[in-house]
């Protein structure tokens, strides 16, 4: 399948030196600055030019337990890239395509072993293995605290493996920053469901000291639209179908979650929600919007159109996201909502009605053949475990509530919180970021609850 192939070439070893060349070494590193995780990069970027790719990898792996994701999948052009001084008068240094060559040579070459620190500080459950769960259970485990994960999927990664399309991110990429972690020491309990087979009160009586939950966003938003049948609404009255009942509309994070279970052959082709040739309307304009398109196209639809409510001024994607939808031929439509959803005798969509209303222009309503309507208008928390955790509080949003310090500690004792679920980030490398910090705060929390037990004894 074409949705397989990863898009971006990786340098050879005399191109990634000569790139790393260019690299003026500053003395105040505008790019360090720019990275949310003040990775060292003219560090390993001087270790890379003179071939020292280990000492590149090790210096890269102090701040980053997803250095080949990181190096795929970043903001780098607003980001370190964004911020590199050659980037003033000519081109950056090319820093996220010379962090995934370093990560995957050392994972080809198997260059680095982490040392596996004894683990004497404490215990720490995780719940969640994705982008901030692997960085806590990473950050604690390299500083002596015993980490197990408990991940509801087969798989783990979250939204690494089941969010990013296999073309950005190669999930042989995902999963060998996950058997790095491993060999750290780290347990993983996957298909176990904290909230449903397990609870955060059963992981304390199990002797953990404190529990991490960071279980991202699971509830992908939606919105009704009205449903006309042979020329008559029925979407609402008694026996109504709405549109969310439809099996030709989707919420992105599901479809993408499908293609990727269809890919690992855990389901069918046939169960693919698009057909060939479709015409594929995905609402939103964010980055998994952008996935969610450029997917529909590698599976074969004939057409696919952002639908976005506002201007191109304020979409969330990504620009370089955006321009590859667009050379990919995705097709853009400002100012722009479905209004109607009309559907045959089987339910099967027919067609749309767009209505955009541009500012100070005159309303066009138009009605297009369609196939499928996807959403990626962003997502919420899940509430089960909040639901089966006393003393944890989440707010109007069902975002957990925390606090300063420790850091990301929620309004129950000992239970921490980060990355989407706490509503603070949206970027894979923002989420590490706010892991970090929480990490550094369950430390500082295990290690003042156990000196105050030694004091007391
Ligand atoms: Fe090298 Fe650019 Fe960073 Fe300067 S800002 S150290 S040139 S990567």
């Amino acid at each position: 399948m074409r949705f397989k192939e990863e898009i971006n070439e990786s340098y050879t070893m005399v191109e990634a030196i000569r790139e790393a060349q260019r690299c003026l070494q500053c003395k105040v590193p505008q790019c360090k600055k720019g990275c949310p995780i003040s990775n060292d990069i003219p560090d390993w970027i001087h270790e890379l030019k003179k071939g020292n790719m280990g000492n590149a990898i090790s210096i890269i792996r102090t701040k980053s337990n997803l250095p080949a994701v990181c190096g795929r999948v970043c903001a780098h052009e607003k980001q370190c890239e964004g911020s590199c001084v050659l980037g003033k008068k000519g081109e950056p240094v090319n820093i996220g395509k010379l962090e995934r060559f370093v990560a995957d040579f050392d994972s080809d070459n198997q260059l680095t072993h982490e040392d596996v620190v004894e683990k004497t500080r404490g215990k720490v459950a995780v719940i969640g293995a994705g982008p901030s769960g692997i960085t806590v259970a990473g950050d604690l485990a390299r500083i002596g605290f015993a980490v197990e994960i408990f991940e509801m999927e087969a798989q783990c990664g979250g939204v690494l493996r089941y969010g990013i399309p296999e073309y950005r991110l190669p999930k042989e990429v995902v999963a060998r920053e996950i058997r790095y972690i491993e060999k750290m020491g780290v347990n993983i309990h996957r298909n176990t469901h904290v909230g449903v087979e397990i609870t955060v009160d059963s992981l304390f009586a199990q002797g953990f000291d404190a529990v991490f939950v960071g279980t991202g966003l699971s509830k992908p938003k939606s919105l009704e639209i009205p449903v006309y049948q042979n020329g008559r609404c029925i979407s609402e009255g008694e026996g109504a179908v709405r549109s969310s009942d439809l099996k030709r509309v989707r919420l992105a994070t599901h479809f993408l979650r499908r293609v990727e279970l269809i890919s690992e052959g855990f389901m069918r082709r046939e169960e693919l929600p698009v057909d060939e040739g479709a015409r594929v309307f995905v609402v939103g304009c964010g980055n998994t919007a952008m996935d969610a398109s450029r997917t529909a196209l590698r599976i074969g639809a004939s057409q696919v159109d952002v639908i976005y409510n506002r201007g191109i001024d304020t979409m969330t994607a990504l620009r370089a996201e955006y321009d590859d939808a667009v050379r990919e031929g995705v097709r853009f439509n400002w100012w722009g909502a479905i209004t109607e959803i009309h559907v045959d005798d089987n339910l099967d969509i027919t067609e749309i009605v767009l209505e955009t209303s541009e500012p100070d222009k005159e309303p066009v309503r138009q009605t297009l053949p369609a196939s499928n309507v996807i959403f990626a208008i962003g997502a919420t928390p899940a509430t089960k475990i909040v639901r089966t955790t006393s003393g944890l509080e989440n707010d109007d949003q069902n975002f957990l509530i925390t606090r300063e310090v420790p850091y990301g500690m929620t309004t129950r004792k000992g239970v921490f919180a980060g990355g989407d679920v706490v509503g603070r980030q949206a970027t894979v490398v923002h989420a590490m970021q706010d892991a970090k910090k929480v990490a550094q705060g369950i430390a500082q929390y295990v290690d003042a609850v156990k000196l105050i037990k030694l004091i007391n004894m």
